[in-house]
Formats: structure tokens, C-alpha cells, sequence
């Protein structure tokens, strides 16, 4: 398959809005500057716009897109309700080191989203999610290679693809599923004995005993979200588009129908088309205007441990299927996170979860100083159904990219992509009607 960002032509964009035209110069004003927003911002100039991104922080990927756990895995995505997880979810939860924490509340929007997750844990449900899913990342490993080459951004990037990690014979069993679904889309994978772990990760021959076997898919890549994204943002400054940090907004102002401007604490800023890519905090920006999205917060948390033995320290990604959590080799660093917490807008770093993330990576690589560690956790922007929500909405002008949920920045440049064709109009290199916000209904 080969995408390519052709020139646009000059054909009536907006069909109720008759002020817009594909190839002319619109003003876009991108809500966020987190890896959504920027790699927004980067598509978006690159097709002409005259672009702003807005942020509340001093600059890109303060948020969410911080210390993510570094994975860009394009074969691993994979939306979380599945079948079968229900039951899983329960047993998770009285783990010692649980991959999945509970914190229910008196609160509409948490319980609203969790019954729609638990209804998409059918096999049908999980298929079409997953085909959506994979469409967007076959989609952004295209246009990530593309984007590397026409920018030269650095970011600790390594193409040594993820290897899952199995523990147990029956974890190994279990992933014939996964196996029958990448060789359906056709993802290249090897499934790995204890050896062949040990020759794609020779740090694991300290701890041969504790494992059986590895799902590799050798396609994923590993990196810094926050060095790219940042990376991207000074590309992004060299093509004109303008960042101003530092401003909280309120809200969007609608006038007949149409998106006029965004008000923030620093005043009102008009454009010609606005996009919302506020990770977590879009459906709030969103409700008072009608909009239902169904984005909910789910916490993770990770470490950032200097390397003070490479030997003992993973060489790409590995995917620790017993705590679900995940061990990457970030230049000198290895970056450990995981965890799902559905516990709200909060960000505080209890020392139960350090500890596991603590427990995961020296099991498997005591090869750094996790008492020098940096401690972090991150709101997952997640839709019930794992996909994104990409598109237009029922207010002219304004223009979701938002719900990456899991693997956000994974999805990131195909999602922005395919944005930029929806703003500007355009036909896209594939097909997204279903990834709109439409496919919720009213
Ligand atoms: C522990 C953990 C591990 C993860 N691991 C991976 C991984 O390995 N690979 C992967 O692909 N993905 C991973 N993810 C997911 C990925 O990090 C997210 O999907 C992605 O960062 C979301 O990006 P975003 O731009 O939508 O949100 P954000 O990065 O949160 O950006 C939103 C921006 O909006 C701004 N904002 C919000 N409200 C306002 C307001 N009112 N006014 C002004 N500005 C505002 C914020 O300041 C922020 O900068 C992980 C996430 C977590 C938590």
C-alpha cells in the first residue's frame, strides 16, 4: 500500500459551508499540544493551513504523552474490551501487583462508559474495533516512516519490534488467538521458545527459568514520545504553524450552527476550523456544547530507571503478559508502564503502584537504578471500543482527534492524516466514516 499527501485541489470543502475551499489557506486552531495535537498541527501545515495549537502547559507532552511506555506498536493494537476480559478483569483485580484497578464513584460518565466497554467484549464487537484499530496503525506505520524521513527527527527510536512475554504454558496457548488474528492481517510475528527469547532479548538468560516462550512482532518500533513529540513541534515551528502555551481554554464559541472561535483565560481566538485533541479533557470541552463523547480517563502509571548494567537491560520491548506491563529500552533508560486505573481525573502517585512497576522490571531486568527512578502516571484518553474518535461533528468547523486511548501515539501520524484530509475536505488514503463520532449514534 502506498499513501501519499497530494496537493489539494480546489473544489467546495464543507458543503453547508460555503466559505471554505479545499487548497485555500485555512486558519486551524488545534486544541492541545500533546502527541494528537502536534502531529495534527505537522499534516495540517503540510496541507497549507495556517495553523495554532493552544496548550494550558509550557509546552508539548506534558500530559498524557510524557512517559507513555514507549511502545509504537503497530501489531500489538489491540482495543482492551475483548472477549473473555470481563472474567479476567475480576480475577485482575485481587492481584497483589493488578494490572487493572477499581475505584468505582458516584459518577454518570465512569459508569456510562464502563457498561459500553463491557458491551463490546463480544467476538463480534472485538473484531470490527481491532480491524479499525489495525487499519489506523498499518496506516501510521506508513506514514511515521514517511514523516522520519522528510523531518530527520531523532527520539531514541529503535526498530527492534515487541516480544510478549509468557510465563506459564497456558499464556502461551492462550496467544494462538492473537497468533490466528495477525496472520489473518497479515502482521508478520514469530512465536518464540525460551531460546529464541533469549536471542531476541539476551538480558533474559539471567532469568531463563521464569519463562516459557514470547509472541515477537518484529515490525513495532520503540522511542521517546515525549523527544518526538517535541522533536515535532520544532519541525512544525520551521513550517509556520505557531504554539501558544501557557493559555487554558474555556470553551468553544458556536454561532448558527458553526464554530467561530475557542475562548481561553487569555481571551477569544477566531478561525476558519477548529480541532479538538485534548486527550482526556475533550469531552468536557465538549459536553456543554452537546457533544456526547464517550472519552474516559484510565490511569497508567510508569518509571523512567537509568541503565547502570546494560547486560541486564531489555534491548526493545517486552511485554510482560503476566502483569501486562511494559519493559522498553529508551536510549540509557528502560521505561517500565503499564496499569489501568479507572479512578477519574487524578493524577497522584501511590506507592502500591511503584512497587509494582519496581517488582516487574527487576524480575526480569535488574539492570537499573530504580531507586533513582522518575515516577509518573498519565490519563489514557479511552473510548469504550479502543478505536479513536477522528472526524467532523454535528458543529460545522469543528473537528475531533481524540480517544487514542492505549496506544495513542502508536495511531498518532494516521490519525492525524486522516483528519487533515477531513478538514481540508479531501478524499483520505482510507476509509474513516466509521471511525467518526457518528458511529456512537445520538
Ligand atoms: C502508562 C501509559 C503507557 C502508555 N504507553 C503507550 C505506548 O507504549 N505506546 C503508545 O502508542 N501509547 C501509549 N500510551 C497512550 C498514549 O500515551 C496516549 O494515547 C497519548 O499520549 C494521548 O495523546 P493526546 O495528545 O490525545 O493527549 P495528551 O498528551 O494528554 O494531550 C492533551 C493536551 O491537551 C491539553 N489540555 C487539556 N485540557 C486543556 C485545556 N482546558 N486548556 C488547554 N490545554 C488543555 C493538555 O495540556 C495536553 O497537553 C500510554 C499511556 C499511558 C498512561
Amino acid at each position: 500500500m502506498k499513501y501519499s499527501l497530494d496537493s489539494a485541489s480546489a473544489i467546495i470543502a464543507n458543503t453547508s459551508d460555503k466559505s471554505i475551499h479545499i487548497g485555500a489557506t485555512m486558519k486551524v486552531t488545534v486544541l492541545g499540544a500533546g502527541v494528537i495535537g502536534v502531529t495534527s498541527a505537522y499534516y495540517l501545515a503540510k496541507a497549507g493551513h495556517e495553523v495554532t495549537v493552544i496548550d494550558r502547559q509550557t509546552g508539548p507532552a506534558l500530559e498524557t504523552s510524557f512517559a507513555n511506555a514507549g511502545e509504537v506498536s503497530f501489531g500489538y493494537c489491540s482495543p482492551w474490551a475483548a472477549p473473555g476480559i470481563p472474567r479476567k478483569a475480576l480475577k485482575w483485580l485481587f492481584m497483589e501487583h493488578a494490572p487493572l484497578i477499581l475505584r468505582p464513584k458516584v459518577d454518570y460518565a465512569m459508569l456510562a462508559w464502563m457498561v459500553r466497554m463491557l458491551a463490546n467484549c463480544t467476538s463480534e464487537r472485538y473484531a470490527i474495533n481491532k480491524s479499525r484499530m489495525l487499519r489506523l496503525a498499518d496506516y501510521s506505520r506508513l506514514s511515521l516512516a514517511e514523516l522520519r524521513t522528510e523531518t530527520s527527527i531523532a527520539y531514541d527510536e529503535r526498530m527492534q519490534g515487541t516480544l510478549q512475554l509468557f510465563r506459564s504454558e497456558s499464556q502461551l496457548d492462550a496467544s494462538a488467538k492473537d497468533v490466528k488474528a495477525l496472520a489473518a492481517d497479515g502482521i508478520p510475528y514469530e512465536v518464540l521458545d525460551r531460546e529464541g527469547c533469549i536471542r531476541v532479548e539476551p538480558a533474559l538468560r539471567h532469568v531463563s527459568d521464569k519463562i516459557v516462550g514470547g509472541l515477537l512482532t518484529p515490525k513495532d518500533e520503540t522511542g521517546d514520545c515525549f523527544k518526538f513529540t517535541n522533536a515535532l513541534a520544532v519541525a512544525c515551528v520551521a513550517m509556520g504553524v505557531t504554539f501558544d502555551y501557557g493559555r487554558t481554554i474555556k470553551g468553544v464559541e458556536v454561532e448558527a450552527g458553526q464554530a467561530k472561535a475557542v475562548a481561553t483565560d487569555r481571551g477569544t481566538m477566531f478561525s476558519d476550523a477548529i480541532v479538538v485533541a485534548l486527550g482526556s479533557y475533550s469531552p468536557l470541552l465538549l459536553k456543554p456544547l452537546g457533544i456526547r463523547l464517550p472519552v474516559y480517563p484510565v490511569k497508567g502509571y510508569s518509571l523512567t530507571i537509568p541503565i547502570v548494567d546494560a547486560a541486564r537491560a531489555p534491548e526493545s520491548t517486552v511485554m510482560d503478559e503476566t502483569y501486562k506491563i511494559a519493559i522498553t529500552r529508551l536510549g540509557d533508560r528502560i521505561r517500565v508502564g503499564g496499569m489501568a486505573e479507572i479512578s477519574g481525573y487524578t493524577n497522584d502517585l501511590g506507592p502500591a503502584r511503584r512497587r509494582t512497576l519496581e517488582h516487574s522490571v527487576t524480575d526480569l531486568f535488574p539492570g537499573g537504578d530504580v531507586k533513582a527512578a522518575n515516577y509518573w502516571s498519565g490519563l489514557r484518553p479511552m473510548t469504550p471500543d479502543g478505536t479513536p474518535v477522528i472526524g467532523a461533528t454535528n458543529i460545522r468547523n469543528l473537528f475531533l482527534n481524540t480517544g487514542h486511548g492505549t496506544l495513542g501515539w502508536t495511531m498518532s501520524t494516521g490519525s492525524a492524516r486522516v483528519l487533515t484530509d477531513i478538514v481540508g475536505g479531501r478524499k483520505g488514503d482510507i476509509d474513516a466514516a466509521d471511525l467518526s463520532i457518528a458511529r456512537y449514534g445520538r
